[in-house]
């Protein structure tokens, strides 16, 4: 925030970047769609396109109330490419972007990174370092090759990297796939990195209505860690193995799991007692309530007020949304995580109520926690974008290894796949025993 109460980011107002990544990408995809589908070359990798933006207009580009601006798209046919794997059509991905005004997370990380996520719910926007830009400039032809070869990850999937250019300042950032639908409110979120160095959420971030925990939070929360059925458990495993691979291999580090909780249980328990509360606990509320535990958390982002900030974040326990029966939602087929570990789903859903069907539409995937509280999970990998080689220059000099032995977040990479692996496999996730008496194996 500046002197004239202004918020900033590399001393740009946020709402004119957030105009003019609007007019930048509408303008590239408007590029795009000109060009006819080809396969994509080794060279595609290394285009740049570069766009002008005067203030009142220009050859190819529209008047505008901003300062003046150059727009950059890196690698279009590749992002192209990208998108077109996930079965993202130009035309909604315009739509998400540029349909709506994009609402401004907070953001817990260090960095100081912008995020905007798309009315939607569809994408995040990220701000990034010219360090992370180039970094993914030069991973892209490789990732990929990864991507094409097995489609079923939890990494990011990068949809597009672009930079505005006002005065002196660059501003790089990438749009990916938002892992947190905000349709529905979450219990807890984590970032979880398998080390326990500084891995406490802080005080103002614990104020926050859904704070991010991290692992000593979760270890804390969740001491049994969560329970997934066995093909679940597997499947989950697999993918996180393969994808701790690739990133191994790539040298990357410092990457996060991306860990939202739906607790079904708890939002029936939380909705009868504000129903107490209010007095609305009749018999015929009860009737209804039973048969609908669930859709009045499920609202698509526009019903909650889509642009506005009455996303997640603000909403408080006990408010209720009235739409019924919406699903959220989805244009990227891989984008949830049940299939992007491609698990079977658990259950037959003609044995689920409805509402929880919804839920399973919405892609979470099905867990209990040691009380036997029924949750669906939303989950990827983020924050890919640090290789050892940067970092071994950044945090060398801090000493940051020293002082902490084998705890501290900065290591080899295939020291922080294992010590990341080890983590989820035996401490957040477990294998639920016995399907068929959940509870008896659970409380051990
Ligand atoms: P730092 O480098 O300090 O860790 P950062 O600015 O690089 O932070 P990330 O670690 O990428 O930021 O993300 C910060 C937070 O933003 C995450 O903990 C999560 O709450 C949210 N976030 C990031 N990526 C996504 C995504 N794809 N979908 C939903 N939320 C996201
Ligand atoms: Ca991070
Ligand atoms: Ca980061």
């Amino acid at each position: 925030v500046d002197d004239d109460g202004q918020v900033t980011y590399k001393k740009r107002p946020t709402n004119e970047i957030m105009l003019a990544i609007q007019l930048g990408i509408q303008n590239s995809v408007g590029n795009e769609t000109q060009r006819p589908y080809r396969d994509l070359l080794t060279q595609d990798f290394g285009v740049l396109e570069i766009v002008d933006f005067p203030r009142d207009g220009g050859k190819f580009t529209v008047a505008h109330s901003i300062t003046s601006f150059t727009f950059k798209t890196y690698a279009p046919m590749a992002f192209r490419h990208f998108r077109k794997l996930y079965n993202i059509d130009i035309s909604q991905f315009l739509a998400s972007i540029c349909g709506e005004e994009l609402e401004e997370l907070s953001n817990p990380g260090a960095s100081g990174s912008i995020f905007y996520r798309t009315a939607d719910d569809n994408f995040i926007i990220k701000t990034v370092q010219h360090k992370e830009a180039k970094y993914l400039q030069r991973l892209l032809l490789q990732y990929y090759l990864t991507l094409t070869q097995n489609p079923r990850t939890l990494l990011p999937k990068f949809y597009g990297l672009y930079c505005y250019q006002c005065g002196s300042k660059n501003i790089r950032f990438v749009v990916m796939n938002n892992l947190l639908p905000s349709s529905i409110r979450l219990s807890e979120k984590y970032d979880l990195k398998g080390s326990t160095y500084k891995r406490r959420a802080g005080s103002s971030e614990r104020e926050k209505s859904v704070p991010t925990f991290k692992d000593l939070d979760f270890k804390l929360l969740h001491e049994n860690g969560l329970f997934l059925e066995a093909d679940m458990y597997n499947s989950l495993m697999e993918c996180i193995s393969r994808d701790c691979l690739v990133l191994e291999s790539f040298r990357i580090m410092d990457y996060s799991l991306l860990l939202g909780i739906y607790n079904l249980d708890q939002a029936i328990r939380d909705r009868e007692a504000s129903g107490l509360l209010s007095g609305r606990h009749t018999a015929a509320a009860a009737a209804s309530s039973s048969q609908d535990p669930v859709s009045f958390e499920m609202e698509t982002a526009a019903a909650a007020g889509g642009s506005t900030s009455a996303g997640v974040e603000n909403r408080t326990s006990g408010q209720v949304g009235l739409q019924r029966g919406l699903s959220v939602k989805r244009i990227s087929l891989f984008n949830t995580p049940i299939e992007s570990i491609n698990a079977e789903r658990a259950r037959d859903p003609v044995d689920m109520q409805l509402d929880e069907e919804a839920l399973f539409t919405s892609g979470g995937i099905p867990a209990k926690n040691s009380h036997g509280d029924r949750l669906f999970l939303f989950t990827g990998i983020i924050d890919i974008l640090q290789s050892y080689r940067l970092f071994k220059k950044m945090e060398h000099a801090m000493k940051s290894i020293i002082t902490d032995g084998d705890t501290v977040s900065v290591h080899n990479p295939r020291f922080y796949s294992d010590r990341f692996q080890l983590f989820l496999k035996t401490e957040v996730f477990k294998k639920q025993p016995d399907a068929s008496e959940p509870q008896e194996s659970l409380s051990q």
